[in-house]
């Protein structure tokens, strides 16, 4: 660390941002209508569709990823028709409520927090009721669950109508994704988590068919209007002003993870995730997740010791690592580890040491 008061973030976002990218950031600023803005939004879409493992566009938006949650109700779900979300946690259960905030009508399959959701789940709900879309939050931060999303869009891809959309917030560049060959008709994502760039950016691989429903919907809002934002983005545009550093943090960041591989990069996250539900089991914590769904990206660690978490956070922060303290209702009952993003396993191995000289294991 070249800055001694830094604490390296071990936090499920924003993640720790390498040096090089923060300092991609300070370059002289450019008019956004501009040639070379033309040039930078170009680099990125070619780079952003590799990454997604899609030949549809990438949106690019000034705003988190709740944004694009907005966006995903208003464009995706006509008047009179109903989504389906599936829900089991803390970012899950926030993005039905955005839905219905919208003035969306929403069903859910609710499964406890800390279970995953099946492709049976939904079979049956879909056999029941007509939904415009299935909502899937394909990694669960609060409670470290990957869904099974390969499986449960096969079963949605039976019905016509029903489109896919993935939160993909903290998976995207640290677990599995394959937009196209899964059939994913809309999957959204941060800048600030496995993507490992500061926080102000979202971006949504979208397909023809989310076109085509947003000009059946009438009132699609203004700022996520998928129809405007698709008329710029064909002249390398964004219909308003961007977060044009920002972006050039992210035409870097990207050309460093293409240049890593996408497979060598989820390879280096399920290392990670391995290193630490292994650690938590011998050290008798326990892993909160479902067996056989735990996240490549963020383990969710029971607290099966009782330990005090602020004590351990504080004890860590003494080592120059920033910790969680566990989310919503099950904080202090479980404490996340993030492993996402640039981390290395190096580090990892530094920071989970760290947690056994707390302990005194
Ligand atoms: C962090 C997170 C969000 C919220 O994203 P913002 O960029 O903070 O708006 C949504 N979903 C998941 C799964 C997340 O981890």
């Amino acid at each position: 660390m070249t800055n001694k008061s830094h604490k390296y973030l071990v936090i499920p976002g924003p993640v720790e941002v390498r040096e090089e990218i923060l300092q991609a950031q300070t370059k002289w600023m450019i008019g956004h209508r501009s040639k070379s803005f033309e040039e930078l939004f170009a680099s990125l879409q070619t780079k952003l569709r590799q990454a997604f493992v899609t030949s549809s566009r990438v949106f690019v938006s000034g705003s988190s990823g709740t944004g694009l949650w907005e966006g995903a109700a208003r464009n995706c779900i006509r008047d009179g028709h109903k989504a389906l979300h599936l829900v089991g946690g803390a970012f899950s259960e926030r993005w039905a409520e955005v839905s219905q905030l919208n003035g969306k009508q929403v069903d859910v399959i609710s499964v406890e927090w800390g279970k995953a959701h099946t492709p049976e789940m939904v079979a049956e709900a879909l056999q029941k009721s007509r939904y415009d879309a299935v909502c899937i939050v394909h990694n669960e931060t609060s409670t470290g669950v990957t869904n099974p999303v390969k499986a449960i869009a096969e079963v949605v891809r039976q019905y016509e109508d029903t489109l896919v959309l993935v939160d993909t917030v903290s998976g995207f560049l640290g677990a599995e994704l394959r937009v196209d060959e899964w059939g994913i008709d809309l999957a959204l994502t941060s800048s600030q988590k496995a993507f490992a760039l500061p926080p102000g950016l979202a971006f949504a691989a979208v397909s023809d068919r989310v076109l085509e429903r947003a000009k059946q919907v009438t009132n699609r809002g203004y700022y996520f209007d998928f129809v405007e934002i698709e008329a710029s983005l064909k002249k390398n545009n964004t219909p308003s002003t961007p977060p044009v550093s920002l972006m050039f943090a992210a035409d870097q960041q990207l050309t460093d993870v293409l240049a890593e591989g996408l497979e060598a990069r989820w390879a280096r996250h399920t290392q990670m995730r391995d290193m630490t539900t292994a650690w938590a089991q011998q050290r008798a914590f326990g892993v909160f997740a479902q067996e056989s769904y735990w996240s490549p990206t963020v383990t969710c660690v029971a607290n099966g010791r009782g330990i005090d978490v602020d004590e351990m956070a504080k004890f860590m922060g003494g080592k120059g690592f920033s910790m969680d303290k566990g989310y919503g209702k099950i904080k202090g009952k479980t404490f996340r580890i993030a492993h996402m993003g640039d981390m290395q396993p190096t580090t990892l191995e530094e920071v989970l040491s760290g947690i056994d000289e707390f302990v005194g294991a």
